[in-house]
């Protein structure tokens, strides 16, 4: 269970409501049980259910059970899509150890807008199922070339869209370090986007294949190279 508080061994943790709804409401657990926590900075702790009610409850960390273990420095960018599709991107960014995530606006994202707390909730459901000890941070919504003008250029970018090499090729030719991935909309990038991308020095275009993949297929296919090639 992921919770926003400090942790260590003899510390109490208060719940929310419904975080003692979900534990003892649904998943029947009571006082006496031992629950694994985690809050994406001091590693997983056992914890001991020492007060439970239906609108709140307090957890006793116990143990450590293990330390934090960070994702490899790895962004992913991306143009929101439909609302179910971007929280499937979402969903998977964090199942896939991305450190971070980026909604991007670009000239043909459709949504404008994101509900940004909502997505950091997917992030959290996601981190929990997978058994991570660290939530990727959800940014919001920002325009690429607002994001661009900022970039530290010791973060390279896997620029997916038609090129002519191959991803994994590219990965395999270049170290670790940071990096980010940069997805598209389902209308692509402008020419004026393409230009800009490609004239920066730590972009690299690259393609995931013969087919136009769907922008939520794209994400996952890109980490998954990127997982493999560098990842850990
Ligand atoms: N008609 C659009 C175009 O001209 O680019 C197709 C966009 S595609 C549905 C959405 C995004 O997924 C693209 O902008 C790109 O980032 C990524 N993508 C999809 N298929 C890809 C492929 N085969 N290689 C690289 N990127 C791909």
């Amino acid at each position: 269970l992921y919770v926003d508080h400090p942790l260590a061994v003899g510390q109490s943790i208060p719940l929310e409501r419904d975080q003692a709804h979900y534990l003892f409401g649904v998943m029947r657990q009571g006082e006496g049980a031992f629950i694994a926590l985690f809050n994406s900075r001091d590693g997983e702790f056992l914890a001991e259910v020492t007060q439970a009610g239906k609108r709140g409850g307090t957890l006793t960390c116990r143990e450590k059970s293990r330390d934090l273990q960070m994702p490899p420095d790895l962004w992913l960018l991306f143009a929101p899509i439909k609302k179910t599709r971007t929280d499937f991107i979402v969903e998977k960014a964090a199942e896939m150890g991305a450190m971070r995530i980026c909604p991007v606006s670009t000239d043909f994202t459709n949504s404008e807008r994101i509900r940004q707390d909502r997505l950091q909730a997917h992030a959290v459901e996601a981190a929990e199922q997978c058994g991570g000890t660290y939530v990727p941070e959800v940014a919001d919504l920002v325009k690429l070339d607002r994001l661009l003008a900022d970039w530290d250029p010791e973060r390279q970018i896997m620029f997916c869209d038609e090129a002519l090499v191959g991803a994994a090729e590219v990965l395999g030719a270049v170290k670790g370090g940071k990096w980010a991935i940069l997805i598209g909309p389902e209308g692509g990038f402008s020419d004026a986007e393409r230009k800009r991308l490609h004239a920066l020095p730590y972009a690299h275009a690259v393609s995931l294949g013969p087919r136009i993949l769907r922008a939520d297929t794209a994400a996952v296919a890109a980490l998954t190279v990127w997982q493999q090639q560098l990842g850990d």
